[in-house]
C-alpha cells in the first residue's frame, strides 16, 4: 500500500477523526481527516477531485442565494470598528495606499472597492461568475475563473491577498509557489486562514464551525505555515491570530442547528422555512452579534493565541 504523506511536510500522516460530514449545505458524503505527525496540519480524505469539487460548489453552495450587495458602510469601517470586529482576518485592511495589489477568491469584491478608494491599482480573481453584475456596477478588474499564474506573466505585484480561501484549495504548495512568481522582489503575500488549534476546535470537535467539510480541504497549523513558507521561496514576516467576532455566534447557532448527514443546517440556509422557536433564536443571536457583545470573549482568545484564524504575511525573498 502507497504511504500516506502530508502535503505540507512529506512526513507521515494518521487518522484523526474518522466521521464527519457537511454540516452546512446538505452534500450527502461522508469524510475523514487525516493529521501529519510532524507539522499537525489536517487533510480531508478521500481526496477530491477537480470535477467534484466543481459540483460541489455549483450545487450545494448557495451563493446565488447570498445578498449580492455590497454594504459599503461595512467596508469602510473605522479602525475601532475593524478592531472590534476581528476584520483583519481581511487581508486587504493590511494593505498600504498606492499599491498594486492582487486579491484572490476576492468575492462580491468589497476588497477591491476598499483598495481602489485607497488609490491601488487593484486586480480581482472570483470562480463564481454570480459576482460579475457587481464587478461591473462599481467598474472593478476582476476575472472569472481559477487563479493561474501564466495571467499575469507580465504583471508583478506588491500583494498578493487570500482571505480565508487557502484552505479550499485541493494543492497550496502549487498556489503558493504562483503566488510567489508574480510577486515583485521584497513582495508580500497576506493570506487568512482558519486555526484548527483553536480553543473552539479543540471544544467542539466534529462540530467545530471551521472545519466545513468537504470546502474546507487545507487545515492548518503554525508549524505546517512555516514550512509553507519555506518550500515556496517566502520569510515569514508575522504570523498573528485573530477572531472575527461574529464567529463565536456562528458558532453557537451551528450547535443549536446541527444537522444529520445529508440535510441542511437551518442556520447555514439562505431560504428556509422555520418555525417561531427558530426565529426567536435566530433573532436574538443576531441581535447579540450586531451589539458586538462576543467581542471581548473573541480579543481575549487572540491575546492567549486560542482564536479563530491565522493572519499571515509572507514576503518574497
Ligand atoms: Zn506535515
Amino acid at each position: 500500500m502507497k504511504r500516506e504523506i502530508c502535503q505540507i511536510c512529506s512526513n507521515d500522516i494518521e487518522p484523526y477523526c474518522d466521521y464527519i460530514y457537511d454540516d452546512r449545505y446538505g452534500y450527502p458524503k461522508n469524510y475523514s481527516l487525516l493529521k501529519c505527525k510532524s507539522c499537525g496540519h489536517v487533510v480531508v480524505a478521500p481526496k477530491m477531485t477537480h470535477n467534484e469539487i466543481a459540483t460541489l460548489y455549483t450545487e450545494y453552495y448557495p451563493r446565488n442565494e447570498m445578498p449580492a450587495e455590497m454594504n459599503t458602510k461595512s467596508i469602510f469601517a473605522s479602525k475601532y470598528k475593524i478592531y472590534l470586529e476581528g476584520k483583519k482576518t481581511l487581508c486587504h485592511y493590511s494593505i498600504p495606499s498606492k499599491s498594486c495589489c492582487l486579491d484572490i477568491g476576492c468575492g462580491f469584491g468589497e476588497s477591491l472597492l476598499y483598495l481602489k478608494h485607497k488609490k491601488c491599482d487593484v486586480y480581482g480573481v472570483e470562480a463564481d461568475e454570480n459576482v460579475l453584475k457587481m464587478a461591473e456596477k462599481y467598474d472593478l478588474d476582476v476575472k472569472i475563473g481559477l487563479f493561474e499564474p501564466a495571467d499575469y506573466s507580465d504583471q508583478k505585484f506588491d500583494y498578493v491577498t487570500m482571505s480565508q480561501v487557502l484552505e479550499h484549495m485541493l494543492n497550496p504548495i502549487e498556489t503558493v509557489k504562483g503566488i510567489h512568481d508574480i510577486l515583485k522582489p521584497g513582495g508580500q503575500l497576506i493570506f487568512s486562514v482558519p486555526n484548527s488549534q483553536s480553543l473552539m476546535a479543540k471544544l467542539f470537535k466534529r462540530k467545530w464551525i471551521n472545519w466545513h467539510i468537504p470546502y474546507h480541504q487545507q487545515h492548518f497549523t503554525k508549524d505546517s505555515i512555516l514550512v509553507l513558507a519555506h518550500k515556496c521561496g517566502f520569510e515569514v514576516e508575522s504570523i498573528k491570530i485573530i477572531t472575527p467576532t461574529s464567529w463565536i455566534i456562528y458558532q453557537i447557532n451551528h450547535l443549536l442547528y446541527y444537522p444529520s448527514q445529508g440535510k441542511v443546517s437551518v442556520f447555514w440556509s439562505y431560504s428556509y422555512n422555520n418555525n417561531l422557536c427558530s426565529k426567536l433564536i435566530l433573532t436574538t443571536t443576531g441581535i447579540i452579534d450586531r451589539l458586538k457583545l462576543m467581542a471581548p470573549i473573541a480579543r481575549l482568545l487572540d491575546l492567549f493565541k486560542l482564536g479563530e484564524s491565522y493572519v499571515v504575511m509572507f514576503r518574497k525573498q
